[in-house]
């Protein structure tokens, strides 16, 4: 504890002192001071007959306050100032003791400090009869002692009018203050309790949190984000945004540069979700993590920050491997069976006159669905490859405007038995790096949707056209269209809209995550345009040149999966 100092020790011990003898004190000062002055001037002695009188009821009010001290009821405290008033009254009868008259004003404001308003009243009838009165009577209703009389009452009443008016603002004013005190209290009480409830859901949740303010400085972090900076970060973390360590984009082996870091994309406002990364150097340790963040803001609206969220989804990430690795073997191993199954069939029927023309029928109809499953293996295949991060692919030059046109010819029976109008506007000859058979894949899988989801009677239509650099495949239909809430995940895999559901059109929903792959694997770009109920057009852009990396012709390339 600090020493006390001096001016503080004294207004501790006048504050020991009780309210009513502080008073007593304050009124003896002026008044035995009065006193001297008239004994050495006027040689008034304490012996007169007033004085004595005067000092002596002042003096036994003196006492009470002291009886009463601290803990002095109202009524002592109204009893000591009314006996002050009296005293003075009596002290204002000796010759030339009007100077006492206004000492008046003392008690009265004290009464005023007591009683409020009712105190003004107070003030006046003790000072009228106490002290205006009395001289009143003893010289006689001379105008001197009205007018002194009149100012004297006058001048109690307006003080305890201040005093009461001043002591009414004070109180409203501290109950406000007291008020506001108690809002306060309760407003940090819930602060702090919301505080603590934060910290503990912030030290409990399953998620790595970082908050960083401004500047990109680390301003909090949660326990699980220190142990995923622990991993990623082995040789320590400086606290600040885009630092860079052991982390990996999706790939696993390539490093994220300063600003590839999530943080560093979220210092510079970037929102996102799912923004997938690896950490931790060594393989068999490494964990995936799903990173979203968010920007926030100050009260008025500016960024001041950002908060981001690290999930650990490794094990997500090993059942999505194994479930792919699971397709991969089981259409791969599907695949041999079935094509063998095909190639028998081939070679019965290609046997003419050796089989009867009801089971040729029906060995016909085998050979469709073996071709359909066949379609639906290699679709399954290509997907879990593309998952893995990779489409495969025989480029060479090829020329697609034959490509189309054999896709042409391959749909043209479906569309007429579904009494569809199939038109077509393609440039002859353009050849494109690519891989010819990816290629047809694109062609078949836009022409065939555009069938399927065209209603008898409407039309589809197919322009292909080429220019310096690239070369546009354009597939529009007037059949059901697309809601617009439905286009964000046209291209995801297995993805079906609920018309096409409800109208019972075969798929499976692999056809345009499939279509999309290829094309960006040959550097192309796919887009949509639709209305629900007046048709869609896919848009195919491809480069002439093909996939522009090396190994373009012959050979693999491998395209990383950027859906
Ligand atoms: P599938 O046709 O096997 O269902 P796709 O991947 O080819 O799978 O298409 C995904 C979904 O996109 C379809 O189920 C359908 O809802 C919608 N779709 C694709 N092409 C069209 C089209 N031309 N018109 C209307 N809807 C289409």
């Amino acid at each position: 504890m600090q020493a006390t100092n001096e001016p503080e020790g004294v207004r501790q011990a006048v504050m020991a002192v009780p309210k009513v003898v502080i008073r007593q004190l304050v009124l003896l000062v002026p008044l035995l001071a009065n006193l001297a002055l008239l004994a050495g001037w006027a040689g008034v002695g304490l012996t007169d007959t007033f004085v004595m009188a005067g000092l002596g009821v002042v003096a036994v009010a003196t006492l009470l306050a002291l009886v009463g001290g601290r803990a002095a009821p109202l009524w002592l405290l109204t009893a000591t100032l009314m006996l002050d008033l009296v005293g003075i009254g009596l002290m204002r009868l000796t010759p030339d003791g009007n100077g006492f008259g206004p000492l008046a004003v003392l008690p009265a404001m004290w009464l005023a400090a007591d009683h409020r308003l009712r105190g003004v009243g107070l003030a006046f009838l003790g000072t009228a009869t106490f002290v205006v009165a009395p001289t009143l009577v003893y010289y006689g209703p001379e105008p001197a002692w009205w007018s002194r009389g009149l100012v004297l009452s006058i001048l109690a009443v307006l003080c305890a009018f201040i005093v009461a008016g001043t002591g009414q603002v004070w109180v409203r004013q501290n109950s406000e203050l007291e008020e506001q005190g108690t809002r306060l209290a309760r407003a940090l009480d819930d602060v702090l309790a919301n505080r603590a409830l934060n910290d503990a859901i912030v030290g409990t949740v399953d998620v790595g949190l970082v908050a960083l303010d401004r500047d990109g400085t680390y301003q909090s972090i949660n326990p699980r984000q220190a142990a995923f900076m622990a991993l990623a970060f082995p040789a320590g973390h400086a606290g600040r945004a885009g630092q860079l360590g052991d982390v990996f984009a999706a790939d696993r082996v390539t490093r994220l540069t300063t600003e590839e870091m999530p943080t560093s994309r979220a210092l510079l406002g970037e929102e996102f979700d799912d923004h997938r990364i690896w950490i931790g150097a060594e393989p068999s340790k490494q964990l995936a993590l799903s990173v979203s963040a968010r920007s926030v803001r100050d009260g008025s609206g500016e960024r001041d920050g950002a908060v981001l969220v690290y999930k650990d989804i490794t094990p997500l990430m090993a059942a999505l491997k194994v479930k792919d690795d699971f397709v991969a073997s089981v259409s791969h191993e599907l695949r041999t069976p079935l094509t063998s199954i095909m190639g028998f069939l081939d070679l019965v029927l290609d046997d003419e006159e050796g089989v009867d023309p009801g089971v040729r029928r029906k060995l016909e109809v085998a050979k469709r669905n073996s071709e359909r499953l066949l379609d639906l293996v290699s679709d399954l295949l290509l997907t879990a490859q593309v998952d893995d991060g990779y489409v495969a692919l025989d480029v060479e030059p090829t020329d697609l405007s034959t490509i189309v046109r054999e896709s042409l010819a391959h749909n043209a029976p479906r569309a007429e038995a579904q009494g569809l109008g199939l038109r077509h506007s393609v440039q002859p000859g353009l050849v494109v790096h690519g891989d010819p058979v990816r290629l047809r894949q694109i062609v078949d899988n836009l022409l065939t949707n555009a069938v399927k989801y065209t209603p008898s009677g409407g039309s589809v239509a197919v322009e292909l056209e080429g220019g310096d650099e690239d070369l546009w495949l354009k597939v529009s239909d007037t059949g059901i269209g697309i809601a617009p809430e439905d286009l964000g995940r046209l291209f995801m895999r297995f993805f079906r809209s609920q018309e096409a559901e409800d109208r019972a059109i075969q798929g499976i929903g692999l056809g345009l995550a499939i279509t999309r792959s290829i094309v960006e694997a040959h550097g192309g770009t796919i887009l949509v345009e639709s209305e629900p109920d007046r048709g869609s057009t896919f848009i195919v852009r491809l480069p002439l040149d093909g996939p522009r990396s090396p190994g373009t012709s012959g050979g693999h390339h491998w395209a990383a999966d950027a859906g």
